[in-house]
């Protein structure tokens, strides 16, 4: 069963049912462009910031809407150039939105300056060995308002920041659905917030600026690239043969590579656009020179290009970071295939900026972790 908050964000809200709701409560269907506008144009922080509806109709939203559906609890500045920011949504659950000021190398984003990175679901389901998130379960998935909202927050905090308007311009340069939780497995509502972001009447945002990353399901990716939106997608590769992924990411025994690169491959042919391959460098686990070569294999086949990310200590977790010499011999071997790659310099490490740390971390201090 979705969740379904006792008072409802207006961020879930398209313009097509704005129009069907309004019609059906007696008030004129173009007040629905209005109320879009005020939401992800000017992103008023109140219903009764906008102006120009009538007051009955203000009053009408407002007996059954909030618009945010979260609030902040927690925002960690990293002495580099990450931001974390820790939102409480209305059932108390906690999620992780990080925003990183500088191009995000290797998601195959343009020469950018500011990133936001947001969660799909509250934890998750897929339990990969490596990842804080996969660790305490999954809870919930987030609804499409919780999802918008992330993204509405971060840019009226900057905007505030830089002594602009809410609604001056959409100060985030790019998304990635890299937070917590598996963005395909929650395919409705994270389709949903990429077309909202991206319609005209939402939030106008290139489509190209806008990256999932999945740990591959590959039937949903198959579906995915027949959606009509130009974004991107980045595939959590982590381990280049069926032997080594499936050690670290139990999703590989559902979905073996022999099913989940023939589905990239289709996404990458019907989008025209570059795919990235995510693989976190796991010492003595994934690092090996037989790795690097069965990796550039798979990323030449795909054109692909490699991000690679030195591991993030998760604690209580045994894995570690290869040293630099390592990460360096892996990188060579890319290179002498003439596969692209990038090693993911180090952002956020000191405030547990990789996936789910943060609530994990949170939650144990609470001591509301249910594991
Ligand atoms: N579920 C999706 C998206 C969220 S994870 C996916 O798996 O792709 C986003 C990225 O963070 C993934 O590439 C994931 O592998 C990475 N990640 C998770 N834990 C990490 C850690 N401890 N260190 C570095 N990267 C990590
Ligand atoms: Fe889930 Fe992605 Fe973490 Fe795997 S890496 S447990 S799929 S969030």
């Amino acid at each position: 069963m979705p969740f379904e908050p006792a008072q409802p964000s207006l961020y879930g809200e398209t313009l097509e049912s704005l129009q069907t709701l309004l019609k059906g409560a007696g008030f004129q269907a173009f007040r629905a462009k209005q109320i879009t506008d005020w939401l992800y144009k000017k992103r008023v922080e109140r219903i009764a910031d906008m102006t120009n509806l009538p007051q009955n109709l203000r009053q009408w939203l407002e007996e059954r809407f909030v618009l945010s559906p979260s609030k902040q609890v927690l925002v960690k500045q990293a002495s580099d150039i990450t931001e974390k920011l820790l939102l409480e949504q209305e059932d108390g659950r906690l999620i992780e939105t990080v925003l990183i000021r500088y191009p995000m190398e290797g998601v195959g984003q343009d020469a950018s300056r500011k990133t936001i990175c947001v969660s799909s679901q509250v934890g998750c389901a897929y339990g990969c060995k490596f990842c804080a998130s996969g660790l305490a379960g999954w809870k919930r998935n987030l609804t499409m308002a919780e999802i918008v909202g992330q993204f509405v927050h971060v840019s009226r905090l900057e905007a505030e920041r830089s002594g602009e308007k809410p609604g001056a311009a959409t100060p985030i340069d790019n998304i990635v659905f890299m937070g917590m939780g598996e963005p395909l497995a929650n395919y409705d509502a994270v389709v949903g917030t990429i077309r909202l972001l991206n319609a005209d009447w939402g939030m106008g945002f290139g489509a190209r600026r806008i990256t999932i990353s999945t740990s591959g399901l590959a039937p949903q990716v198959l579906k995915l690239a027949d959606e009509p939106i130009q974004f991107r997608l980045a595939l959590s590769l982590h381990g280049a043969t069926n032997a080594v992924r499936q050690q670290i990411m139990p999703v590989n025994r559902k979905y073996p590579l022999e099913e989940l690169l023939p589905a990239v491959a289709y996404f990458s042919e019907k989008h025209g656009r570059m795919l990235t391959l995510e693989y976190i460098l796991i010492d003595q686990i994934n690092d090996t020179f037989e790795q690097a070569h069965e990796l550039s294999r798979i990323a030449r086949d795909l054109h692909a290009h490699v991000n690679l990310i030195p591991y993030n200590k998760v604690e209580g977790l045994p894995w570690k970071r290869p040293n630099i010499r390592r990460q360096i011999a892996f990188g060579d071997i890319l290179k002498q295939n003439n596969v692209s790659f990038t090693i993911r310099k180090e952002k956020g490490h000191d405030i547990e900026a990789a996936c789910g740390q943060l609530r994990l971390q949170t939650e144990r201090e609470r001591g509301t972790l249910a594991v």
